[in-house]
């Protein structure tokens, strides 16, 4: 990797992180935000994100909190009215919101099956649906998609997930490929473990000493953000180095 983006890369750019309110999705906002992004930041419940925004505005950079369920289409158009008309359209879409459960399969209840896909996967449809438009008439933009390296390979007791996140790359791909004529890059960005609530609240029982910080997942979000026009990276799997390799 070169050096990260100065603290001028996004200056005039608007940057939409769901689910910004903690974990990888804060990280990066605050990573955004620290280069000159203008950020807005969305979660079901407003205490965490009005704390980020609150953060954000106390460096002297403008930034927005609002409330939104990604799963719902009404709250997702409602979310790009309120972020257009008070930052103006995104330029960077962040989609991160995303929930974690750990059962077999065969035992997963159909209300964990759902909800799992309705924030990893129709979140992320609804959001791209939303946004990208603007960036098609603006013939620019960035979208990044938080898979994780569990949309690369499977893992035991994590049916539910891991069918999200394969979804999420297959999304993003496609996605890609549409929005390449028009000049917009789509990037699927694949974690493994990183030391959030996610983890710590599905699997307490993990010592998670290993496990990478949200804010490495942030530096490489910056990264792909701040590439030159000629280069696309269209997924990149981030592994902990204690994990197996592939
Ligand atoms: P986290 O639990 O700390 O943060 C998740 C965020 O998503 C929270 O702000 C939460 O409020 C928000 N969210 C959940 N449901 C939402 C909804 N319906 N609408 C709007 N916001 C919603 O978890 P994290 O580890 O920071 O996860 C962020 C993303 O990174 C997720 O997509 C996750 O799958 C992915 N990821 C995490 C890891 C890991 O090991 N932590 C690894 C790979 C990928």
């Amino acid at each position: 990797m070169t050096a990260q983006p100065d603290e001028s890369a996004f200056a005039g750019k608007v940057a939409l992180v769901t689910g910004g309110g903690r974990g990888i999705g804060r990280a990066i906002a605050f990573a955004f935000a620290a280069r000159g992004a203008q950020v807005a930041v969305c979660a079901r419940t407003s205490a965490e994100i009005e704390a980020v925004a609150g953060e954000i505005r106390a460096r002297g950079r403008r930034a927005l909190a609002v409330t939104c369920d990604v799963t719902d289409e009404g709250q997702v158009r409602e979310l790009g009215r309120r972020v257009t008309a008070e930052l103006g359209a995104p330029h960077l879409l962040v989609n991160n919101a995303g929930v974690f459960t750990v059962a077999p399969l065969v035992e997963t209840a159909v209300e964990d099956w759902d909800r799992v896909l309705a924030v990893n996967l129709r979140g992320v449809f609804l959001c791209c649906k939303q946004f990208a438009p603007a960036m098609i008439a603006r013939r620019s933009g960035t979208i990044i998609n938080i898979a994780s390296a569990a949309g690369k390979k499977p893992y035991l007791n994590q049916g539910a997930y891991v069918a999200s996140k394969f979804a999420v790359v297959g999304l993003t791909k496609v996605l890609a490929l549409e929005l390449q004529e028009h000049n917009i890059r789509v990037t699927a960005l694949c974690p493994g473990g990183v030391n959030t609530r996610l983890v710590a609240d599905a699997r307490p029982e993990l010592d998670r000493v290993e496990y990478m910080a949200p804010e490495e997942v942030a530096r490489l979000a910056v990264f792909v953000a701040a590439l030159p026009p000629e280069v696309a990276m269209d997924e990149v799997v981030l592994r902990r180095f204690a994990a197996p390799v592939g």
